[in-house]
């Protein structure tokens, strides 16, 4: 099969034909955001439904563009992410979110997906936080059950901008959920701007999901660089860090992570969405594999930056010249950080061997050999994007 590259020219020029299907690659994903993970054309559905006007960038103008790092990227792309959670209103809207991303993800190779949800934002909708998490804890388990869809468990996630005794009250709430499998709480977690509020004050929060044995999972080192990785480490202890990619920028930070063993989840086209670097091709994935860390690639909010989970493989396979061999590897590393449990592993480790033994797919005269994964092709101007990933 020919695949594709767009640069930034739009020129497309065929690069080296990949030998097989990434969508089919058995894979983990640790890096979702609930309302990120939203299909372009449910959040659409839904704000016709409530009567909600969404920006363009969601409409005539998806996917966005936010170009630069500094807060007014972010600030750009916090006020989309606002307006996209304002859609969603309730039990039903909470559950097709969680159902959608559990078949859209499975449906890209994935075996197994940690989304992450801070149940704040729904709490007003469905009685509070408790109803909020019980929700999406109920419907990953139902839909973990069907075929197709990838099994899902659940991260809880403070948010930053929030007061620091916040996110210990959703720590004891997450720990109470704590399990092992679909439908459990597996991880507690900290996003939203990197900038604001001090790391060191949400210690106490990570204490309480350490001892309820969750994985912690705070965001770090993307909108702000390797100091900000020390600060998490040295607060948190850390069993993965969101993004943390800008590590590369400290050689004994980066050395530090390898050496505490901090998984990094890297999501390369978000990187570039939000401008942390400006090219696919400068994202440091590379740096940090030969550095020694372990990745797990995510999507972050495909909602938002128009690329999912199988995209981010079909990157380092365009971008970074990495063979099939070398795709294994990731996908591997991307079960092994998880907190899958041990029957998924087992078959996802199984899986990829037979898919690393799969010979090339014969390219259909005139067509695709497989179907696209989404509804939505990657839709990503400024840098080299596969334009054809399967
Ligand atoms: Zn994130």
């Amino acid at each position: 099969m020919t695949t594709r590259a767009v640069t930034a020219s739009g020129v497309t020029t065929p690069v080296a034909a990949p030998q097989r299907s990434v969508t089919d690659l058995p894979k983990a994903h640790l890096h979702l955001h609930f309302t990120g993970s939203m299909r372009v054309a449910t959040v659409r559905e839904l704000a016709a439904q409530h009567g909600i006007r969404l920006p363009a960038s969601l409409t005539t103008e998806w996917p966005p563009r936010f170009e630069t790092a500094d807060a007014r990227g972010w600030f750009r792309f916090q006020r989309l992410y606002d307006a996209a959670r304002a859609c969603v209103r309730g039990e039903a809207d909470m559950r097709r979110i969680v159902r959608e991303a559990a078949l859209d993800d499975g449906a890209e190779g994935s075996r197994w997906l940690e989304i992450q949800v801070d149940p704040t934002s729904y709490a007003p909708f469905v009685g509070g936080i408790t109803p909020a998490l019980e929700i999406v804890l109920d419907e990953a388990a139902a839909v973990s059950a069907e075929p197709g869809a990838t099994q899902v468990g659940v991260i809880v996630a403070a948010s930053r901008m929030r007061h620091p005794l916040e996110a210990r009250t959703l720590a004891r709430l997450a720990a109470r959920y704590a399990g092992v499998g679909a439908g459990a709480v597996v991880g507690f977690g900290l996003s939203n701007d990197e900038r604001r509020g001090a790391t060191e004050e949400f210690a106490a929060a990570f204490s309480i999901a350490r001892r309820a044995g969750l994985a912690l999972v705070p965001h770090a080192g993307e909108l702000l660089g390797a100091q900000a990785v020390t600060e998490t480490l040295d607060a948190i202890a850390p069993d993965r860090l969101g993004h943390g990619v800008r590590a590369v920028e400290d050689a004994r930070v980066l050395d530090r992570v390898v050496g505490d063993g901090v998984a990094l989840e890297v999501c390369p086209l978000s990187n570039v969405s939000l401008g942390v670097f400006d090219r696919a091709e400068d994202v440091p994935l590379r740096r940090l594999l030969e550095a020694g860390a372990r990745v797990a690639l995510g999507a972050d909010d495909p909602l938002i930056f128009g690329s999912r989970l199988a995209d981010q493989y079909a990157t380092a396979r365009v971008a970074h010249g990495f063979s099939d061999i070398e795709l294994a590897d990731l996908a591997r590393a991307s079960v092994a950080v998880s907190r899958a449990p041990s029957d998924v592993r087992a078959a996802a480790e199984r899986d990829v061997a037979a898919w690393l033994a799969k010979t090339s797919a014969p390219a259909e005269p005139g067509g695709r050999g497989l179907p696209p994964t989404s509804a939505e092709a990657p839709a990503h101007g400024r840098t080299d994007v596969p334009a054809e990933h399967y």
